[in-house]
C-alpha cells in the first residue's frame, strides 16, 4: 500500500479493511483461509531486512514492472527504495510461509522466479554447514584472490541458475595451483547444494481470462484509475462502461469493427456466457449493432457480479469484527514466521 502511495499513508488503514471486505466478498473463507495483515506480523520486515543483505540490486532493477510502473506513475516520486524493493518485500512474504504455490497473473511470473533465485542464494550461502566451510576455508588458504573469486561466482551460479562446473579457463587456472585431488573437491563443493531453509515457490499461473483489463484496456489498476470496483455502485460501472474506449477503427455504426482490439470484449469474454458472445462478435464483424447496444449488455454482466459481492459484503458491515478477524489471523501468522525467523537468524549466524 505504500510503495506508492507513502505520501499519503492516511488512507492505508481504512483501505486495508476495504480490502479485506472485497476479498470476503469475493468468498474466500476465513474459517479455511488465515486473512492477516501484513504490518500486524512484524517478521515480514524482518525477513525483508535480512534478504535485502545478499540480494543485488541488478536483481531488483530488472523485474519488469518496476520500469513499466515507473513510466505509467510518472506524476509521482517512486525514486525511493520501497517502490524498488517492493517486489523483495514480495519475496519476504511468500518465503516466510515456505510457500510452494503461489496464484498470480502472467505479468507477476517474473516476480515469482526472483523470490526463487533469492531462495536459491540465501540456501547457498547460509544452508552448506559448516564441513562446507571447512573444505572451502581449507582451499582458500592455498588460491590467490582472482581464483577464490571465480570459484564463488562458480558456486554461486551453480545454485542459482544450475550452471554446470565451469568450463576449461576455470579448470586450467585451478590446476596452476592445486593438485588433482583438490580440484576435484572444489569441483565436488561447487555442485554442493545448499539445505533448503527458504523453500522455492511455484507459480500457478491463473488463467488468462483473470487478466481483467482497465478501462482504458491496459492493465487494471486503482494507481492507474482505471479500475472497476468489486463492489462499485451499478451507476458508476454502467458510467464507467460507457466512457471506454472502442476498436479506434470503428467510428461509424455501419463500419465493421474487430472486437479482438477493443478493450470492451475483453469484459464480454469474461462476464458473457457464449451465446452472448457470438451474438456480440458477429453485431461488430458485420456492423449490425453499435457500440452502445454492446457496453449496455456486459455493463448489466458487470453489475450482476458486483451485486453477488455486495450482497456478500453486508454481512461484513461491522468493522470492529473485520478487525477481530484480522488480529486472530495475525496471530495465527505469526506462529509460523516466527518458526521461519529463528531458522533464519540461525543459518545467519545472528543472535535470536
Ligand atoms: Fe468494441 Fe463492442 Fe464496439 Fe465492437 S461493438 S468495437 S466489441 S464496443
Amino acid at each position: 500500500a505504500l510503495t506508492t502511495q507513502y505520501a499519503d499513508a492516511a488512507k492505508v488503514a481504512d483501505h486495508a479493511i476495504e480490502v479485506c471486505v472485497d476479498w470476503l466478498a469475493a468468498g474466500i473463507d476465513p474459517d479455511k483461509a488465515t486473512v492477516f495483515l501484513q504490518s500486524q506480523v512484524p517478521q515480514h520486515a524482518e525477513l525483508h531486512l535480512a534478504l535485502s543483505m545478499l540480494t543485488p540490486l541488478g536483481w531488483l532493477e530488472r523485474v519488469p514492472s518496476y520500469k513499466e510502473q515507473l513510466a505509467q506513475l510518472r506524476h509521482l516520486d517512486l525514486t525511493t527504495y520501497g517502490f524498488l524493493g517492493y517486489p523483495l518485500l514480495q519475496t519476504a512474504d511468500i518465503l516466510l510461509y515456505k510457500a510452494t504455490l503461489v496464484p498470480v497473473g502472467a505479468d507477476q511470473v517474473s516476480h515469482i522466479e526472483l523470490a526463487r533465485e533469492i531462495a536459491r542464494r540465501f540456501n547457498s550461502l547460509y544452508g552448506k554447514g559448516q564441513e562446507f566451510i571447512h573444505a572451502i576455508d581449507k582451499l582458500y588458504q592455498i588460491l590467490g584472490k582472482r581464483e577464490r573469486q571465480g570459484l564463488e561466482a562458480a558456486i554461486l551460479a551453480y545454485n542459482q541458475h544450475g550452471n554446470a562446473t565451469p568450463g576449461k579457463k576455470w579448470l586450467s587456472a585451478m590446476q596452476a595451483t592445486l593438485d588433482a585431488q583438490q580440484v576435484a573437491t572444489a569441483q565436488q563443493l561447487i555442485q554442493q547444494k545448499g539445505r533448503a531453509i527458504l523453500s522455492e515457490p511455484n507459480a500457478t499461473i491463473l488463467p488468462e481470462m483473470a487478466k481483467v483489463p482497465g478501462l482504458d484496456g491496459q492493465k487494471m489498476s486503482k494507481s492507474y484509475n482505471n479500475s472497476i470496483m468489486l463492489r462499485d455502485d451499478p451507476d458508476r460501472i454502467a458510467k464507467s462502461i460507457k466512457a471506454m474506449p472502442t476498436d479506434p477503427q470503428r467510428v461509424r455504426l455501419h463500419y465493421p469493427g474487430t472486437p479482438e482490439k477493443c478493450p470492451v470484449w475483453q469484459l464480454h469474454l469474461i462476464y458473457s456466457d457464449t451465446a452472448v458472445r457470438e451474438e456480440i462478435h458477429a453485431a461488430c464483424t458485420g456492423a449490425t449493432s453499435g457500440c452502445v447496444a454492446c457496453k449496455l449488455r456486459v455493463s448489466e454482466a458487470v453489475i450482476s457480479v458486483s451485486n453477488t459481492f455486495a450482497e456478500r459484503a453486508r454481512q461484513y458491515q461491522d468493522k470492529a469484527q473485520i478487525e477481530q478477524l484480522l488480529t486472530q489471523g495475525a496471530e495465527k501468522a505469526r506462529d509460523t514466521a516466527a518458526a521461519t525467523m529463528c531458522e533464519v537468524k540461525a543459518a545467519m549466524g545472528l543472535i535470536a
